[in-house]
């Protein structure tokens, strides 16, 4: 599989911005972006300079490994954006944000989009009580999402809520307090993004 894999915390600093791609070291201090905001190697503090097309470029990577995905899967969403009414870069935002990968991760179920992927795969995942093991499931408005798992990966998953219990949730989503669950208040919107990423040069990437 060409997903990426290894890597937890290296990339962050690449692309300046906490990534999630794997463990909890990125919801804490200790993600390395936070001390040193610049890129790694011995010219990382020295101002590159870029072309547009290599901008345009490293915000689609950047876009695609926070969602661990792979070009193709990532073109489709953006063919989906661009034909639905609306500003393009948002809606292919909105739309990644509604994977249900992104939702268990959201809310705090997973410390990373790649666990919460799993927990998907593991058929832990329902949705309106109904089991849902595809992890590019796209939640809807009004929506109820739970994670049902054996103990032991219940009470992991209650141990890291407690962990993360500062982490905010956007405010689209509802996590319910007692159970494993929450819902989706409303589709999420460009503002609802917590990292900062310039979605109209991944548009103008694939336009041209
Ligand atoms: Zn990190």
């Amino acid at each position: 599989m060409a997903r990426y894999t290894d890597a937890r915390c290296k990339l962050c600093r690449a692309y300046g911005e906490k990534l999630f791609i794997k463990g909890i070291k990125c919801s804490t201090d200790k993600c390395p972006v936070v001390k040193r905001p610049f890129p790694p190697g011995q010219h990382g503090k020295r101002r590159r300079k870029e072309t547009d097309y290599g901008l345009q470029l490293s915000e689609k990577q950047k876009a695609k490994r926070i969602y661990g995905m792979l070009e193709r899967q990532f073109k489709k969403y953006f063919k989906a954006a661009e034909k639905t009414k609306g500003v393009t870069g948002h809606i292919l935002l909105g739309l990644l944000e509604r994977r249900l990968d992104n939702v268990v991760f959201r809310l705090c179920f997973a410390s990373s989009r790649s666990q919460a992927r799993q927990l998907v795969c593991h058929n832990h995942a329902y949705v309106n009580e109904r089991k849902v093991n595809i992890p590019s499931y796209l939640v809807k408005e009004g929506d109820t999402i739970e994670i049902k798992a054996k103990p032991d990966t219940a009470k992991r998953i209650a141990e890291l809520r407690k962990v993360l219990k500062d982490k905010v949730v956007p405010k689209w989503l509802l996590p319910h307090k007692d159970a494993l669950k929450g819902s989706v208040k409303s589709l999420p919107q460009k503002e609802d993004i917590d990292f900062s990423i310039q979605e109209q040069l991944i548009v103008e990437l694939y336009s041209k």
